[in-house]
């Protein structure tokens, strides 16, 4: 394909994934304290869409194809939200799937042997800051293995923040973000709601 086509390709994929997302009420509209502590007026629980296997394996073909040309042997997520997106990933590619899980607050590799020198993809449903994508994947790039991509659903970084960070996503976020004291929501007295925080 060439780049215009590529470009039309990425635009409906995202096109698909926005509707699966408001079709699935995984797009929440009111106002909400993201984990980041910034508010906005959307939200998206992507377990509210993945909970459908046919979206979750759209989503996981999808990534699985921008994931191909990085090789990856093996892929890694964080629990909880990693977990569908990931496997499906790992299924579309033909590659196992592991997973990290926090104990005491600390991620672990807690239940698989470590995977050696393989080249993984690090896999999310949603990346905001990268915080626990970064010390997800690091636990395997210590005993050796060969971080090669990174890729997520969505895209909710800020601008500016981790350019030198390549990650595939198939819908990047630009509904505003706002600091608490500037908050156009909070100054009409809407309601703050704050969805599932990470905590796990
Ligand atoms: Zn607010």
């Amino acid at each position: 394909m060439d780049k215009n086509n590529v470009m039309a390709n990425d635009e409906t994929v995202a096109a698909r994934i926005r509707g699966m997302m408001k079709e699935s009420g995984a797009h929440l509209e009111g106002h909400f304290k993201l984990t980041s502590g910034l508010h906005s007026g959307n939200y998206i629980q992507c377990a509210l869409m993945l909970r459908y296997p046919e979206f979750a394996a759209y989503a996981g073909e999808k990534l699985a194809e921008r994931l191909a040309p990085a090789k990856p042997e093996i892929i890694l997520s964080p629990a909880l939200g990693g977990l569908i997106i990931g496997h499906e990933v790992a299924r579309a590619l033909g590659v196992p799937f592991i997973f990290c899980e926090r104990q005491d607050g600390i991620m672990k590799l807690r239940r698989f042997p470590h995977p050696g020198n393989l080249r993984f993809a690090l896999i999310e449903d949603v990346i905001t800051t990268g915080k626990s994508s970064r010390e997800t994947a690091q636990i395997l790039v210590e005993g050796g293995a060969d971080w090669v991509a990174s890729a997520s659903i969505i895209d909710r970084r800020s601008e500016n923040t981790m350019d030198e960070w390549d990650l595939i996503s198939l819908w990047k976020l630009s509904f505003p973000l706002y600091e608490e004291d500037s908050c156009p929501l909070c100054k009409e007295g809407l309601p703050l709601v704050k969805p599932g925080s990470r905590k796990d």
